[in-house]
């Protein structure tokens, strides 16, 4: 079993990305960025869409949803909360579900917190996670909708997966996590991966995909509890000391 991954800017700061399955050819997209964008790709590459995956239903990720099935006929397979941009997902789809592309299985992970639908797609076989705006290089996303108690457990689902599981963010927003990052956190590995990355950024270069182990041990977010401390927070819960640095950051001028 394998997948080809193709990964592509578009909107402002938003990636696209196209997956097929190599055993039959089947494709999909994670998300509906930009429709002209996708269908342009797809066109490029020839490969034949057979579903969209929505993570949640904001529309820089669900938006292109209507004109990408029109043009493919592609299966919309997402979270109820989908029905918000105007049409409901030919399957909906929730935590504990699985999403077959041919041979390739997609495992659903409720993430919920940036909204409260959101999901997550882990590839278990080929180690490779989509997590839409749930977890972010050194960063996570906003809590528009859920609790940061709910947001906390979503992202204990994600650190729960292997190290070596390649992390595909919806968006590259890496540089201005990474300078929140200095402003919290003083641990050496933290500082070494932040210039790497200010130095990738100046190249022009992506910082997506990241991984499970590389966030694990470096963004604030999930080392929340670790810096409780510091934040003069001694005692707190873990879901509370994930608050307080999602707060700051909400907060930071960086
Ligand atoms: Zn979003
Ligand atoms: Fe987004």
């Amino acid at each position: 079993m394998s997948i080809t991954v193709h990964q592509f800017p578009c909107l402002s700061d938003n990636y696209g990305f196209l997956v097929r399955d190599d055993a039959t050819g089947l494709a999909a997209c994670i998300d509906t960025p930009d429709a002209a964008a996708i269908l342009r790709e797809l066109a490029g590459l020839g490969w034949k869409l057979d579903l969209i995956l929505n993570t949640h239903w904001h529309p820089d990720h669900a938006g292109g949803n209507a004109e990408i099935k029109a043009a493919t006929g592609a299966t919309v397979v997402g979270p109820k909360e989908v029905e918000r941009i105007g049409q409901a997902p030919d399957r909906q789809v929730a935590g504990g579900d699985s999403v077959s592309l041919g041979e390739t299985q997609f495992q659903v992970l409720e993430s919920g917190g940036h909204t409260l639908g959101h999901i997550a797609f882990f590839d278990a076989a080929d180690r490779v996670a989509f997590v839409g705006d749930t977890l972010f290089a050194l960063g996570c996303g906003r809590l528009f909708e859920g609790t940061p108690e709910q947001m906390w457990d979503s992202l204990q689902r994600l650190a729960a997966l292997p190290d070596d599981t390649k992390v595909y963010c919806a968006h590259e927003y890496t540089a201005a996590n990474a300078r929140f990052a200095l402003s919290v956190d003083d641990e050496p590995a933290v500082k070494a991966r932040t210039e790497a990355i200010f130095a990738a950024r100046e190249r022009g270069e992506w910082t997506v995909p990241t991984t499970i182990g590389l966030e694990k041990a470096t963004n604030p977010f999930l080392r929340a509890p670790l810096l409780a401390d510091r934040m003069g927070l001694a005692g707190a819960k873990d879901h509370e000391a994930f608050a307080a640095v999602r707060a700051a950051k909400d907060s930071f001028k960086g």
